[in-house]
């Protein structure tokens, strides 16, 4: 069986893992689970999270997608991207030979011609931010999110999300944006390309009914709803198989099934 499973809220809550998680990973890939790890968070490079969860010992490290890998799947080689968000979109959009920029040293009369906009979380995002997005948008630039989620946890807070940001962008564009991460279809493609049993069931498992749930619908897998952190109780329609308090618990779950 494939599992996919969710980082923040779930992995790990801001700098601290969640208690047992990487024991419940550990059972689950000792009973024969091939697991990857699919995220929302754009901002921080895969490679660092592979490291993050290797030096944690989390089983299949290297298995990790984020929502910046799946809005690199949706520009082309060569393109010039305005980047309002971390480190994370840099590196994809550089890795698949894209030419990458901030805004901070843009002006109105100095904007080269830009393909895209990809939108991530931007902590320093400003209103000079939104405006270079906007013009550029408006000379020809396709708006991309990597992420719809308007809030995530972290450190036991809650944070505003890319999804807020986005949202800033593309009222000011009036424009309809392309999102690439959980649960749009650009991440499953990405996903289904990468994984090595297509034939296997999948499990998903995640915090968030509407991100985690709606790809688990997308994908066809059964959806695990762990409340250790955020619980939202939009989407409500979206199918939720079991709930439980935490990853460990889940691995538990799922073992104990066969
Ligand atoms: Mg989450």
């Amino acid at each position: 069986m494939s599992i996919v499973c969710d980082l923040d809220g779930v992995v790990w809550d801001g700098s601290q893992f969640i208690d047992g998680s990487v024991d419940g990973l550990t059972l689950l890939h000792q009973h024969g689970y091939e697991i990857w790890y699919v995220t929302n968070n754009s901002s921080t490079p895969a490679r660092r999270h592979c490291d993050r969860l290797h030096a944690a010992g989390a089983p299949q490290s290297e298995h990790v997608v984020t929502s910046a890998d799946s809005a690199a799947s949706v520009v082309h080689e060569g393109d010039t991207i305005l980047v309002v968000g971390g480190p994370g979109i840099h590196a994809a959009l550089q890795d698949r030979g894209c030419r990458t920029m901030g805004s901070t040293d843009l002006t109105p009369r100095s904007l080269p011609a830009i393909d895209a906009v990809v939108v991530g979380i931007d902590p320093d995002i400003s209103y000079h931010t939104i405006w270079m997005a906007q013009l550029a948008i408006a000379n020809g630039a396709r708006l991309i999110g990597t992420n719809p989620d308007t809030s995530f946890p972290s450190d036991g807070m809650i944070k505003p999300g890319g999804g807020a940001i986005l949202a800033a962008i593309a009222a000011a564009s009036d424009s309809e944006p392309t999102i690439t991460g959980k649960p749009y279809g650009p991440m499953a493609d990405l996903w289904r390309r990468l994984r090595s049993d297509t034939e296997q069931p999948i499990v998903m498992i995640g915090d968030r009914r509407s991100t985690d749930g709606a790809f688990a619908a997308e994908l066809g897998a059964e959806f695990i709803l762990v409340t250790s952190r955020i619980s939202d109780s939009d989407l409500t329609d979206v199918p939720v198989h079991h709930t439980v308090a935490s990853l460990r618990d889940a691995a538990t779950l799922l073992v104990s099934e066969g």
